[in-house]
């Protein structure tokens, strides 16, 4: 797919999205548990800066669980939220993932370190990436709010490489 049918994708799923107003991170989580039935539960975690990953969305069989980054800003956890929320919408390797599955299994006595570990082994496409981020920066516009900028340090280089962020 070009760059351009990507963007007309994202954009087309970020129109239909009906943002809440005024818009709110957390009541756009909310709304999205309500429409779409399947309650999203956030959760911060102290990820660190050994994987090149800073948000993780596992869905369950009732439930869809993003786990944050804690130790970073609010403003940059928000955004974090909002590229998980872009991979469930893009519907991004949903049962394709053993690690994903395994560690669905584990919840909800999920442990925070076997959380880390995985976090490192998740497996998407940079394509992916791309559209998980392109989701989250038209939420960020379409709501009015400036994009983020990149991360500081190793993650912000990291981004860069991996094309999460320019
Ligand atoms: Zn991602």
């Amino acid at each position: 797919m070009t760059t351009r049918q990507v963007r007309k994708r994202c954009q087309a799923l970020v129109n239909a999205l009906d943002l809440p107003s005024p818009f709110s991170v957390e009541a756009l989580v909310r709304e999205l548990s309500a429409r779409r039935g399947r309650p999203i539960r956030i959760h911060t975690l102290a990820i660190g800066s050994a994987v090149n990953a800073c948000g993780l969305w596992i869905a369950t069989d009732s439930c869809d669980h993003i786990f944050v980054e804690e130790k970073t800003t609010r403003f940059h956890q928000e955004h974090i939220v909002l590229h998980e929320i872009g991979h469930i919408l893009m519907d991004h390797g949903a049962g394709e993932d053993e690690n994903r599955r395994a560690l669905a299994t584990l919840l909800p006595g999920l442990r925070p370190d076997v959380v880390s570990r995985l976090l490192g082994r998740t497996s998407y496409t940079s394509e992916q990436e791309q559209e998980a981020e392109l989701v989250a920066s038209l939420i960020h516009s379409a709501a009015g709010m400036l994009p983020p900028s990149s991360s500081p340090g190793v993650r912000g280089t990291l981004e860069v490489a991996l094309g999460i962020r320019r």
